[in-house]
């Protein structure tokens, strides 16, 4: 845990998230400011600050939890993913995690409903 961190602090609880998934290593919530209909944001428990440093077995964990997700969603055929690495890249806030998007509106209902049950 890095205590400047917004997303650590969203995991700890300390910051208000929209979290639709947790579990011991991961967790997923609402990206604040959405650029598709849905725009969620998956991110692992542990504090790496880019995709260069982190470990590939924690970003394969974090595909899992995506595709497991998905199928929950409904929205198998239906998202992309994006990891912004650097800030040249666009990356603004170093806690590694995946963006995914998807214009599927049904899917947005869907994650709003697993907010109050995580
Ligand atoms: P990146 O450019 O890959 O670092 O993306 C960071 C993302 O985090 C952006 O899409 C922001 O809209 C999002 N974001 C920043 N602060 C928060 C927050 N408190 N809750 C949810 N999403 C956030």
């Amino acid at each position: 845990m890095s205590a400047d961190c917004i997303f650590c602090r969203i995991i700890t609880g300390e910051i208000p998230g929209k979290l639709v998934y947790r579990d011991d290593s991961y967790v997923v919530f609402f990206d604040v400011n959405p650029k598709a209909a849905l725009h969620l944001l998956i991110c692992p428990l542990e504090h790496t600050e880019t995709l260069q440093d982190s470990d590939p077995e924690i970003v394969a964990g974090a595909i899992r939890v995506i595709q497991k997700l998905a199928a929950q969603l409904g929205i198998e055929d239906n998202y992309a993913l994006q990891i912004n690495n650097g800030e040249e890249s666009g990356q603004i806030v170093f806690h590694l995690h995946i963006h995914l998007l998807s214009h599927d509106e049904e899917a947005v209902d869907k994650a709003r409903a697993l907010v109050d049950a995580v």
